[in-house]
């Protein structure tokens, strides 16, 4: 098996590397990767600018049409992409335009909401947020009460959503609402878009236990909706939902970043002495640190077959395939961090700011951080029950 890139690939991978060793230097100080490093006052305007330079350079949205701003690139090519970019822990990408709606509406949207709203994406004009989860209704999502009542054209929105990343910062938001209160679950729910700026819309911030502000709840007062921002059918979001789920879900990203995190741990323990011998020479160390790297390896070969199997159009065997992905990575991103900790002993726990901090704090920061990823996006529980449903055939458990 060649589980080599092409020479073309290859090259496109270089050029990637190249552009994110230097853009990197901009770093701001105090900046760290994350979601906080996207949305924190200091990480915004950073993020923001990386997001101008990939758009001026194409690469936002490669493998979308050439008229909305992409190149057809393959899906190869945006696994290397995200790939290089998750390995520099490197902002720019909205997660939620151009990862989530945007592929939404490219798949199912009407010609007149591709033209509107994914060139803006493409440009780096447009952020947005997702609003789906609310307080009684996370892993349920089904469950969930925001309404939303027809009032000529439009449709007035009523009611409340949580743990908007990054809501603060949208422009515009995709949520989802109860249109036919008679339906308790997914068959009565719509997907809206809507403008942030529209009147009734307020977000209040959650603080994480980390001290970072990039969560939001975000409530409904009488939003005016107009029926055109309205994706699919009325009463058919539920469908939707599914196909923004099934996109960029190969998690590569996490996985070179803890690859990223690995060889920084590594260099560290080759500088780094306890009781007078170098750590690289502590064979409980070095074990810990290749079972990661064995780990990392098994984690990039199941992003790529994500990324395959999408490639074929195998969508049912893709998306169960990248939710193990997505259980795989989030769950050893934390194991990289909590390693990392474990082997600098106190000095891992000491935060970024700080003179005694190791590695800029980062690995204390991903400590507090990385639980988070394994909830975000569906639970590894909710993942794994998945992966047993439509990966092995087994009865779904109603
Ligand atoms: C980093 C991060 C970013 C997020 N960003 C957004 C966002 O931008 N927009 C948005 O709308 N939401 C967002 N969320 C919310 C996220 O989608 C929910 O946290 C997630 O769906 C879980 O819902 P919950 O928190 O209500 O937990 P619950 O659903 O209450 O689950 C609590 C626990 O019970 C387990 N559980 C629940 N049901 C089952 C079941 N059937 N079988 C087995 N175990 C079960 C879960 O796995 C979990 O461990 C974000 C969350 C995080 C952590």
């Amino acid at each position: 098996m060649d589980f080599r890139l092409t020479p073309e690939q290859e090259a496109l991978k270089k050029e990637f590397e190249e552009f994110f060793e230097e853009e990197m230097k901009n770093e701001p100080p105090g900046w760290v990767w994350g979601l906080e490093g996207l949305f924190s006052d200091v990480g915004w305007p950073f993020n923001v600018y990386m997001a101008k330079r990939l758009a001026e350079k194409g690469w936002l949205v490669r493998p979308w049409p050439e008229e909305y701003g992409g190149c057809n690139a393959p899906m190869i090519e945006q696994l290397i992409f995200g790939d290089v970019l998750g390995y520099y822990c490197a902002p720019g990408v909205d997660p939620l335009g151009v990862g989530m709606i945007g592929p939404t509406i490219l798949a199912v949207g009407t010609e007149e909401q591709k033209k509107e709203h994914l060139p803006p994406i493409a440009r780096a004009e447009r952020f947005w947020c997702q609003g789906w989860s609310e307080p009684d209704a996370g892993s349920d999502l089904a469950s969930l009460t925001t309404k939303a009542v027809k009032d000529g054209d439009d449709w007035i929105l009523n009611g409340q959503k949580c743990w908007n990343t990054g809501a603060h910062r949208a422009d515009w938001c995709f949520a989802l609402a109860r249109t036919n209160p008679e339906e308790r679950r997914s068959k009565g729910l719509t997907y809206f878009i809507l403008d942030m700026k529209s009147p009734g819309v307020s977000i209040v911030p959650i603080e994480s236990m980390d001290g970072s502000k990039h969560f939001n709840e975000i409530y409904f007062d009488d939003v005016r909706v107009p029926s055109r921002n309205i994706i699919g059918e009325v009463n058919g979001g539920w469908a939707i939902t599914q196909t923004t789920m099934n996109y960029e879900r190969s998690s590569v990203g996490i996985m070179s970043g803890a690859c990223r995190g690995l060889n920084e741990l590594v260099q560290y323990c080759k500088e780094s002495r306890l009781r007078g011998k170098p750590l690289s020479q502590n064979p409980h160390v070095r074990h810990r640190l290749a079972q990661l790297a064995i780990d990392i390896e098994v984690g990039r070969t199941l992003s790529y077959h994500v990324g395959w199997l999408q490639e074929k159009g195998d969508i049912m065997a893709a998306a169960a395939a990248a939710c193990g992905a997505k259980v795989y990575s989030t769950e050893l991103w934390q194991r990289v961090a909590f390693t990392g900790i474990e082997i600098m002993g106190l000095y891992g726990t000491v935060a970024k700011g700080s003179k005694w901090a190791v590695l800029k704090g980062q690995f204390e920061d991903l400590a507090q951080s990385t639980p988070g990823y394994k909830l975000g996006g569906g639970t590894s529980e909710i993942m794994r029950s998945i992966v047993a449903w439509v990966g092995l055939g087994l009865p779904r458990i109603k």
